[in-house]
C-alpha cells in the first residue's frame, strides 16, 4: 500500500490547508468525468480519497503518523478503501465547495435516475476575459416546469391517482435469493417512475409530463485563470426531472480563444518581437503589450537574436491562487531588405569595421 503522504505529493509536515489542496489538485486530475472508463485513473482517484480521509483527520493523522497503516486500518480504513464512487463524492463534496470553482465535483446524487437530465455547454473565452476574470450571461433551452399544470402534468381540477403497481410508494421491492441469503432490491416503480402517482387527466400543455421547452438566461461567474478543458457546474440548472424529481446541473466547459499574438503555455504568456541591429548593440528600453496593457522592458546592451526576456507577473493568473505567471519575450533582431542611401552606406562601412563570424558549433 502506497504512503498516504505521497499519494497526495506532501511532505509529512504539510499543513491541513496544503493536504486539502493537493486531494483537490489529484481528485480533479483523476476525476472520473474526465477519464470515462480509464481503472487506473478510477484507482488513483480512490487512493487519493482515502489517504484524504485520514490526513485531513486530525486524530487519525497522527495514528498513521505512529503506526502507519496499521494505526488507521483497526478504524475500518484502508484495505479496499472507497470502493464505491458515491461514497467518495457524499464524503467529500463540501470540501469543493465555497465559490469559484467550487462546485467542479457536482452533479452526483444517489437519486440519479429520478433527477433531470444534466445539461453540457461550451463556452468560449478570449485571453482577455480569462486574465481578467468576468461574468457572463447565456441562454440555454431547457426542459422547464410546465405553466399550465404547475409541473404536476394533470389537467388543472384534477389530480393524479394513486399508482395501483406500488401503491403509491413510487418504489418497488423484489427478493432474491443468492447464496448469501436473502436480498431485497428496491427500485423505483416502472409504472409511474417513481412518483407514486399515474395522471388520469394529462395537462393539455405537455401531455402529462409537467415540463415543456423553455429559455433560460444564467449568469455565472467565472475566476481568472481558466484554461480549455476547465468546467464548473451550476447545480439546478440543467433540465427539470419529471414530476416530482430535482432539476438536472449545467455544466459549462470553457474553450479558449486562439489569441492573434500571445501563445499560451501553462500560465505564461510567449510572445516574439523584433528591434533593429542599433537597439540590440547598445540595449534600450523599450515598449511591449501585456494582455491587458503595456509595459517598459529594458533590452540590455548586447543581446543576442532568439534570447528571451521575463517580465515576471505579466502572464495568466493561476487558478484559485494570488499567484501570476510571466511574460516571455523572445528578441528577434530584424534584418532590412530595403534601405536608404545613407544607410547602406552606413552599413558598408561597418561591414569593414566587424570581424567576419568564423566559428562553427553545434545546432542546438
Ligand atoms: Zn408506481
Ligand atoms: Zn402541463
Amino acid at each position: 500500500m502506497r504512503d498516504y503522504y505521497d499519494i497526495l505529493g506532501m511532505k509529512n509536515n504539510a499543513t491541513q490547508d496544503e493536504i486539502k489542496k493537493a486531494y483537490r489538485k489529484v481528485a480533479m486530475k483523476y476525476h472520473p468525468d474526465r477519464n470515462p472508463n480509464d481503472s487506473s485513473a478510477e484507482s488513483k482517484f480512490k487512493e487519493a480519497a482515502e489517504a484524504y480521509s485520514v490526513l485531513s483527520d486530525g486524530d487519525k493523522r497522527a495514528r498513521y503518523d505512529q503506526f502507519g497503516h496499521q494505526g488507521v486500518n483497526q478504524q475500518g480504513f484502508g484495505g479496499g478503501g472507497f470502493t464505491n464512487m458515491d461514497d467518495i463524492f457524499s464524503t467529500f463534496g463540501d470540501i469543493f465547495g465555497g465559490g469559484g470553482f467550487g462546485d467542479f465535483f457536482g452533479g452526483r446524487s444517489r437519486q440519479a435516475q429520478r433527477k433531470g437530465a444534466d445539461l453540457k455547454i461550451n463556452i468560449p473565452l478570449s485571453l482577455e476575459e480569462i486574465v481578467s476574470g468576468c461574468e457572463k450571461t447565456i441562454k440555454i433551452k431547457v426542459l422547464d416546469t410546465c405553466k399550465s399544470c404547475d409541473g404536476s402534468g394533470s389537467k388543472s381540477g384534477t389530480t393524479p391517482q394513486r399508482c395501483s403497481t406500488c401503491s403509491g410508494s413510487g418504489e418497488v421491492r423484489r427478493v432474491q435469493n443468492s447464496f448469501l441469503g436473502q436480498i431485497v432490491n428496491v427500485q423505483p416503480c416502472p409504472n409511474c417512475h417513481g412518483s407514486g402517482e399515474m395522471i388520469t387527466n394529462p395537462c393539455y400543455s405537455c401531455r402529462g409530463d409537467g415540463r415543456i421547452r423553455a429559455t433560460r438566461t444564467v449568469s455565472f461567474d467565472f475566476p481568472q485563470g481558466v484554461s480549455s478543458g476547465n468546467y464548473m457546474t451550476k447545480r439546478g440548472e440543467g433540465n427539470r426531472g419529471p414530476r416530482g424529481s430535482v432539476n438536472g446541473d449545467l455544466i459549462i466547459y470553457f474553450q479558449e480563444k486562439e489569441h492573434p499574438i500571445f501563445t499560451r503555455d501553462g500560465n505564461d504568456l510567449l510572445l516574439d518581437t523584433w528591434i533593429n541591429y542599433p537597439q540590440a548593440v547598445f540595449g534600450e528600453n523599450i515598449e511591449v503589450p501585456t494582455v491587458l496593457a503595456k509595459v517598459k522592458l529594458k533590452v540590455p546592451a548586447g543581446i543576442r537574436s532568439g534570447q528571451v526576456l521575463r517580465v515576471r507577473g505579466k502572464g495568466v493568473p493561476v487558478l484559485n491562487t494570488s499567484r501570476v505567471g510571466d511574460l516571455l519575450v523572445r528578441i528577434n533582431i530584424i534584418t532590412p531588405k530595403k534601405m536608404s542611401g545613407p544607410a547602406k552606406r552606413l552599413i558598408q562601412e561597418l561591414s569593414k569595421e566587424l570581424p567576419s563570424i568564423p566559428e562553427y558549433k553545434k545546432f542546438k
